[in-house]
């Protein structure tokens, strides 16, 4: 007998036939005569509608309401799954984030899990129940406050779980049959991989592939958690994500990710200082605003420029903060690029592969894509192009690397 963890994401449960139709895939595993804990979304686009309600309402609602009201997307999910698993016979039930004993760090909106107390769950699997838990919850135990795991969160509700209840699986159930070299509702000729390492799909997910949740990735990597990504709507195997890949070793280039809706700010003639760098990023820092790719552009032996880019949507808070502290950091003035992407090359296989930067830059350049800035890893480069330059990059560069010229995966 085995334990398993099963995620159902929010297309997964998004109307009554589908919540059905997971009851089976769960039930499926407790007749193999495993023990089931469930971890699932709000039902389709809820919480974008939830996150709507609240703009209609305030244009900066308060983020402990936020939470409270994101929260009960996931609440219904639970209640309705758990009464069709009843309707079938068998015994469940549902818990909230808190219930399922799911401790956070004391922050809400993008809140990092610190603990699990996980005894009301195996109490309940050594019962004989299906637990279904609400994923993208928690509680901050200091203020038993409710917090939410940031979006897409779910994924690493059910890793935390699968970790703290050393399930033997973890299967993330999602609207695509697995994880492709890049998205496949994008690029058509996206290719499902069999498997990639953590270390890859930590960096695909931190470039902008939805498909997992960053932290989820993390935990799966610390605590050796294989994932298998496949599809709630198909029987076909999906993709593992693990520490060894099991096959295409080494490939230079295993996927490419993207993102739009950056920004690039430059803050020209910066006192060129010991402690000018230090000093910018602190104060930007210590206001929340998240910073990406950095450049420095020293000017003469007095100045220096520095461009950075960060999530458009944060542009008008960047603004204030510099304008408020001009004088401290002694800069002439600051310009911003809007509507630029990031499109980035993931792969394990780079670190031993010179050459693969300039290939990357060489092929955006035949299409006279203009490049507006770089960052590197071992295992990956990003570029910012043009947002109206996206979706041909990634084109081009899945080419390139030829990402859909390999065998295709064989379903068992
Ligand atoms: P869920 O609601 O099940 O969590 P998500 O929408 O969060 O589903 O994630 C699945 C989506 O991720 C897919 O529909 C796909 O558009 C997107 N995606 C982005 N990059 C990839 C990729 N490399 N492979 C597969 N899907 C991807
Ligand atoms: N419902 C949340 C979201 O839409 C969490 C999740 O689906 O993982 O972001
Ligand atoms: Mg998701």
């Amino acid at each position: 007998m085995g334990r398993i963890v099963q995620k159902f994401g929010g297309t997964s449960v998004g109307s009554v036939e589908r919540i059905q139709n997971v009851a089976k895939r769960i039930i499926h595993e407790v007749d193999a005569g495993n023990e089931v804990v469930v971890v699932v979304s709000a039902m389709g686009k809820t919480t974008d509608e939830l996150v709507k309600l609240a703009t209609e309402i305030s244009g900066n609602p308060s983020k402990r309401e936020m939470d409270m009201l994101l929260t009960t997307g996931e609440q219904i999910t639970i209640a309705l799954l758990t009464m069709a698993l009843h309707q079938e016979g068998y015994k469940a039930q549902s818990l909230t984030g808190w219930q399922a004993g799911i401790q956070t760090e004391d922050a809400f909106s993008n809140a990092r899990i610190l603990d699990i107390d996980s005894k009301r769950i195996s109490d309940l699997l050594k019962d004989g129940h299906i637990v279904v838990v609400a994923g993208f919850q928690g509680l901050i135990p200091e203020t038993k406050d409710i917090a939410t795991l940031g979006r897409g969160g779910s994924d690493t509700t059910a890793v935390a779980l699968a970790a703290a209840l050393k399930a033997d699986r973890c299967d993330i159930y999602t609207d695509v049959t697995g994880v492709y070299t890049t998205d496949p509702r994008v690029v058509n000729s996206a290719r499902k991989l069999p498997s990639i390492s953590y270390d890859e799909m930590l960096e695909m997910a931190n470039l902008g592939a939805g498909v997992l949740h960053p932290r989820a990735v993390e935990f799966a990597k610390n605590y050796n958690i294989t994932l298998e990504v496949r599809s709630s709507m198909s029987e076909e195997r999906g993709t593992l994500v693990e520490e060894e890949v099991s096959m295409e070793q080494n490939l230079m280039v295993r996927g490419l990710a993207f993102e739009g809706n950056i920004t690039k700010i430059t803050v020209s003639s910066v006192p060129n200082e010991i402690h000018a760098l230090a000093e910018l990023f602190t104060i930007l820092a210590s206001n929340g605003i998240n910073v990406d790719i950095i450049i420095q552009n020293v000017l003469n032996e007095e100045k220096t420029n520095i461009s950075f880019s960060i999530e458009s949507n944060s542009l008008s808070a960047t603004q204030e903060v510099l304008a408020a502290h001009q004088a401290q950091l002694g800069f002439e003035s600051i310009s911003y690029e809007q509507g630029l992407a990031k499109v980035s090359i993931v792969g394990s296989g780079m670190i031993s592969n010179p050459g693969v930067a300039a290939k990357m830059f060489k092929a955006l350049s035949d299409q006279e894509i203009m490049i507006k800035m770089v960052s590197t890893s071992e295992i990956k480069v990003s570029t910012v192009v043009k947002q109206e330059d996206m979706i041909k990059s990634i084109e081009t560069l899945h080419d390139v690397f030829e990402l859909d010229a390999r065998v295709p995966v064989q379903n068992t």
